[in-house]
């Protein structure tokens, strides 16, 4: 990929999984790269990491609006007006309904909606002054309904509608603003679902594949890489959308 100029971008959540291999692509593909994560530890390692430009891990919980802000004025500093934004971190507090206490909702919603809105609020002025931005959203097929995640189902729906109005906000500031929606992705994440429901990880992970079209479950390089298509320079005319990166079509 070729820039006119080389851009800072900010991905959260990127200590590890998707958020790490996004990181990784995105410092890949020529972007200064913000690693925010609550470990920070884990966030340096995703940095020294980098086969590519700058980086800078930066300690911060993105549902904590002092600790957001201090966050993204010292990315500015450091490393420049960001202009690219992925909103990754992420949380699972699993439970059916009637299992679920509210600060399982809390905490869901707490990181997935407020840190978004928190860090695009923090991140926009940036990307305002320099008329030129994107954000992206990582959403889940969890979107569309899924048995023990009425948190988190709820968050990731959330997240679409989020995007949407701020592709309608921002655009005539040169900003877009999209959703990845993935389906199965081997992770931490989905490990701790596989051990939560006492099955087998590979099995888990078999099993998923068996039911995907393409025939396999995903790897964070595969959500990277359609980060990477979004955020691009020459993907200023796609805005608004949820792409569904599942290995297959979902309804
Ligand atoms: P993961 O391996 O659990 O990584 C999530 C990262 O987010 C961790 O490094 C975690 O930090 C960090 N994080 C959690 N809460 C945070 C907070 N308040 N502030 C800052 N960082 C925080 O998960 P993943 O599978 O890579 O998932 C990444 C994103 O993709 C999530 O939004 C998830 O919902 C979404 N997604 C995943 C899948 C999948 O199949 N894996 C499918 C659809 C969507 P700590 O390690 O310190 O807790």
């Amino acid at each position: 990929m070729t820039m006119s100029a080389p851009r800072t971008a900010i991905v959260t959540g990127a200590a590890r999984g998707i958020g790490a291999a996004t990181a990784t692509r995105l410092a890949a593909d020529g972007f200064a790269v913000a690693v925010v994560d609550l470990d920070e530890t884990a966030a340096k390692a995703t940095v020294d990491g980098f086969d590519g430009g700058p980086g800078l891990a930066v300690q911060a919980d993105v549902s904590d609006a002092a600790a957001v802000d201090a966050a993204v004025a010292r990315v500015a500093e450091e490393l420049g007006a960001p202009t690219v934004l992925v909103n990754n971190a992420g949380i699972t507090r699993d439970n059916l309904l009637f299992k679920m206490t509210e600060s399982d909702w809390d905490a869901v919603m707490g990181v997935h909606l407020k840190g978004a809105f928190l860090m695009t609020k923090a991140v926009q002025k940036h990307m305002v002054e320099q008329q030129f931005g994107r954000v992206v959203n990582i959403s889940s097929i969890a979107a569309l309904g899924n048995r023990g995640q009425s948190n988190y189902s709820t968050a990731k729906v959330g997240l679409q509608g989020f995007t949407k109005t701020l592709a309608i906000e921002l655009g005539k500031f040169g900003v877009t603003a999209n959703c990845i929606a993935p389906g199965f992705i081997a992770s931490e994440m989905t490990k701790a679902t596989a051990e939560r429901i006492g099955v087998d990880w590979e099995k888990f992970v078999e099993a998923n594949a068996k039911q995907t079209p393409v025939q396999r479950v995903g790897e964070p390089a595969d959500i990277a890489n359609a980060v990477s298509f979004l955020v691009a320079e020459a993907s200023g005319f796609v805005s608004g959308q949820v792409l569904y990166v599942a290995g297959g079509p979902v309804n």
